[in-house]
């Protein structure tokens, strides 16, 4: 018997959806189980009203979706953007199950937001907001329940707003119910520069799965922000040579290699952290998508979600493309790149440092017991070789692209965990 499958008019969710069935179909997974696993446990709504610093209250709408907790503690950020809805939240939060239990760590998914915009709100109101939320979604959320973290517009400050209120609440001290906290107020060394780090390892495996050496290689990286900057400079330390970077103000070309220590001081003296005006030997400044057209190696989109698209596809150059951003490659772009034999090493897997150091975090404050920055890149290098092994063996075994080898296997563990536990709740 088949179960009818779930559409939806958010394209995100839809998309999410359509990636589940289409992987969970090929592992001939049970219908039973799709039935469980296209459906949330949770979308809660609430309403976040906030005084304004002119004194009139707004209410907000806001939301948390726990789409699995069968592996452990529902994980996942919160973001504050005009654009929030439960759809979109719904979709990111099966995408952090899939994700999460890809990285093997022990949580299932969930994401929330309040649809606002924080550009146009003080920090005063910012925190109004914050506290609010946080208490509406309480009852909720929990160390061992549901630990969200930071995405879009939220930060350091919000999680300290967040915790401070939860455990203002509950009477007592409770560091574990959200991560992303600053390293001053229970939060962990090493975590700034774990996405990008974590991508880096993807690629340096992909290298060594190819027998290349990471000296003879080149690589282009699309923005300079957190993950595309630690990208570059761990790829840099490994040995490739970056040919070139970008941020919003262009693309910064060098045929003898980016240097990308001298990008670091740029971007740390600049008022916005920005490229602009950065210059090195043999640099040269280019248009803002030429980063994606660069002749490489292997290319990181590590900027913003369909950076490269059916219009983009065309024009790409690199051999290998490892996703450090969430989604940079479109659908109809992933199909293209699939014709001109172009390797995709997919977001959920290439970029999971994030999560998995937030795993670290959350372990650090269960035991009260702070690590060392190299242990915790340890750890992060160890856990990261191992997921990206295991991605490329099920591809290899299966004969099916990575991003459907990715979605496979953390499918398969989650599933594997509902079939031990039974239906029950
Ligand atoms: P960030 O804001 O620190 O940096 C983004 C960079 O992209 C900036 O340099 C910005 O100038 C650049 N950029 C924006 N639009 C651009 C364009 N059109 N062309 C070229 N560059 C452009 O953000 P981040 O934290 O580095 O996140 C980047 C991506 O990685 C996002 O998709 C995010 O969801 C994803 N991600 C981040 C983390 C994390 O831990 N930070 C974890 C997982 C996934």
């Amino acid at each position: 018997m088949s179960v009818t499958r779930r559409t939806a008019t958010n394209v995100l969710l839809d998309t999410a959806l359509k990636n589940f069935y289409g992987a969970a179909e090929e592992m001939g997974l049970s219908e039973n189980l799709i039935a469980i696993l296209s459906s949330s446990e949770r979308r809660l709504e609430v309403s976040v009203p906030v005084e304004m610093d002119d004194g009139s209250i707004r209410v907000f709408k806001g939301y948390r979706v726990q789409h699995s907790s069968a592996i452990g503690p529902a994980k996942g950020g919160i973001r504050f953007h005009p654009d929030v809805d439960v759809d979109e939240c719904e979709a990111l939060a099966m995408l952090m199950t899939w994700k999460c239990s890809l990285a093997g760590i022990p949580y299932g998914g969930a994401k929330g937001g309040i649809a606002c915009d924080p550009l146009t709100m003080s920090a005063k109101e910012k925190e109004r907001m914050s506290r609010a939320f946080a208490a509406r979604i309480a009852p909720i959320i929990g160390t061992w329940q549901d630990v969200p973290a930071p995405d879009v517009n939220t930060g350091g400050q919000e999680m300290v707003w967040f915790m401070d209120t939860i455990s203002k609440l509950r009477g007592h001290v409770e560091p574990g119910v959200f991560t992303g906290k600053p390293i001053s107020y229970w939060g962990s060394k090493g975590r700034t520069a774990a996405t990008g780090y974590g991508v880096a390892t993807c690629g340096l495996e992909l290298l060594r799965a190819l027998g290349k050496e990471p000296k003879a290689a080149t690589v282009a990286v699309q923005g300079f922000g957190n993950v595309g900057s630690y990208t570059a400079s761990t790829m840099v330390e490994a040995g490739a040579k970056v040919l070139a970077i970008s941020d919003v103000t262009g693309t910064y070309y060098s045929p003898k290699g980016i240097d990308i220590k001298k990008a670091f001081e740029h971007i740390s003296s600049h008022p916005k952290k920005l490229l602009e005006g950065f210059t090195c030997d043999g640099c040269e400044k280019k248009g803002l998508s030429d980063v994606l057209f660069a002749e490489c190696d292997i290319l990181f989109p590590c900027a913003l979600e369909g950076a490269i698209n059916d219009k983009t596809v065309g024009e790409v150059k690199a051999k290998y493309i490892v996703e450090g951003a969430n989604g940079p490659v479109t659908p109809e772009g992933d199909a293209i790149l699939d014709k001109k034999g172009v390797l995709v090493v997919p977001d959920f897997l290439a970029n999971s440092g994030g999560v998995i150091g937030s795993y670290f975090e959350w372990a650090q404050n269960l035991s009260g017991y702070f690590w060392t920055e190299e242990e915790y890149n340890s750890r992060l290098m160890h856990i990261m070789k191992g997921n990206f092994k295991l991605v490329w063996d099920y591809a290899q075994s299966r004969k099916v692209k990575m991003r459907r080898a990715a979605f496979m296997a953390a499918i398969q563990r989650v599933a594997d965990v509902e079939r031990l536990r039974g239906v029950f709740l």
